[in-house]
């Protein structure tokens, strides 16, 4: 274990919700959503945000959102997809491992969505 968090998740050391991996990259559910299908997409090597990040890791990685937007967006029945990415404190970064967010909208929640992580994360992977 390692003190950063999306590193245990990427070495499968902490248990999250995997809508998809590979050798580069993970993406999962977030744990507190802001909208039912709000998904996270994580290099597996650590950096800690836009400027650590190598141009090649980057693009890489938005190849991954750009994938993953389209089953998010479809198994979530949403209208639009929200893609965003905090960078410092004070833009609302609190996970200091580079991320990107893919947020369904408009966004809805219910008081099931945090029961429902294996299920809505199942219908997302069966579209990938
Ligand atoms: P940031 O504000 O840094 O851009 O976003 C960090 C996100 O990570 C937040 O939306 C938060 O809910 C999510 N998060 C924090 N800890 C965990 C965790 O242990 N597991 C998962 N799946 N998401 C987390
Ligand atoms: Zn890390």
């Amino acid at each position: 274990m390692t003190d950063c968090i999306f590193c245990n998740i990427a070495k499968g050391e902490v248990p999250a919700s995997v809508i998809y991996e590979d050798d580069r990259a993970i993406a999962f559910l977030d744990i507190n959503p802001v909208s039912e299908g709000h998904t996270l997409v994580a290099p597996k090597q650590h950096c800690a945000d836009i400027h650590e990040i190598t141009d090649d890791e980057i693009a890489y990685l938005y190849k991954v959102v750009k994938k993953i937007s389209g089953a998010v967006k479809q198994a979530m029945g949403a209208a639009g997809i929200k893609v965003e990415q905090n960078n410092g404190r004070s833009s609302g970064q609190i996970i200091f491992h580079f991320h990107i967010h893919i947020i369904p909208t408009p966004q809805k929640l219910s008081e099931t969505t945090k029961d429902r992580f294996d299920e809505t994360a199942e219908k997302i992977r069966k579209l990938l």
